[in-house]
């Protein structure tokens, strides 16, 4: 057994922080570690303990996670590396959506 914690996605059992645990093990554009805010984690989606995968959290709470919705920690940093790429663009906004939000405004 394992003693690195990959934190498996409660709904699809996918490890959101997929580890090897070996030497040489890459974690760039690999994690789904994040925290939103307690309304959208319990709130929204019904959680407590535990953790989801991207695509989980976004289809329990039916629609698509915004900035909005992370909690201003560390973990959240929209630059860290190990951020799949769909976290990192729920973190960061594109150019292109800030283009429509200009647009909409
Ligand atoms: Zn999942
Ligand atoms: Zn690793």
């Amino acid at each position: 057994m394992s003693a690195v914690n990959q934190s498996h996605c409660a709904d699809c059992g996918q490890a959101t922080t997929p580890c090897t645990g070996k030497r040489g093990c890459r974690h760039k554009g690999k994690h789904e570690y994040y925290a939103v805010h307690d309304q959208v984690w319990i709130g929204e989606a019904g959680m407590d303990s535990g953790f989801l995968c991207i695509s989980c959290l976004e289809r329990r709470i039916g629609r698509r996670l915004d900035v909005a919705d992370f909690k201003d920690v560390p973990v959240n940093e929209p630059a860290d590396p190990w951020h799949t790429e769909r976290l990192a663009s729920r973190l960061a906004p594109t150019p292109v959506a800030l283009l429509e939000e200009a647009v909409a405004s």
